[in-house]
């Protein structure tokens, strides 16, 4: 169980965090690996189910990490400087919550100490989603995963 000093989260703030704790507050769902969709007129983003052909669908990991920028321009490095503006993340995406100052759900892997909290909450993208080398017309795929 963790206890009030271990929930760094709450009291570090994202700009002097440790590259450890920095990487910690991931939780792996890959939900900011799903393609969207914005509508000019209002700015909301619409999610699919199709995902970056980068990710390994079955884990949820990153099929090259360190290099991930330079081979998909479109990845955006979370900083604390991009986090100022939350908004584009997955609601629940810990790095948001943080910025948003708000608390970790209970699935967290830093609460529960499990990583596969994630799955067996229904948060992670795992075996629900196609590669965007197979997907076709994004507008085929919408799905809403924060309903
Ligand atoms: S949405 Fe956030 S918590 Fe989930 S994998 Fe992406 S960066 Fe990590
Ligand atoms: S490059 Fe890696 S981290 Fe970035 S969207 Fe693709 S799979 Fe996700």
């Amino acid at each position: 169980m963790n206890t009030e000093t271990d929930n760094f989260w709450e009291t570090i703030p994202l700009s002097r965090m440790t590259p450890e704790q920095w990487e910690s507050l991931c939780d792996g769902c890959a939900k900011c690996c799903l393609e969207k969709l914005e509508d000019e007129d209002t700015g909301r983003i619409y999610y699919t189910n199709v995902v970056c052909k980068l990710l390994h669908r079955d884990t949820c990991r990153c099929g090259d990490y360190v290099n991930r920028a330079r081979i998909v321009p479109s990845c955006v490095t979370l900083t604390p400087a991009v986090l100022e503006n939350p908004r584009w993340l997955p609601s629940t995406c810990a790095y948001r919550l943080v910025a948003e100052k708000r608390p970790l759900p209970d699935w967290h892997p830093l609460i529960t100490g499990d990583p596969g909290t994630v799955g067996e909450a229904g948060e992670s993208v795992s075996g629900r989603v196609v590669s965007e080398a197979d997907a076709g017309p994004l507008e085929h795929h919408l799905v809403d995963w924060f309903e």
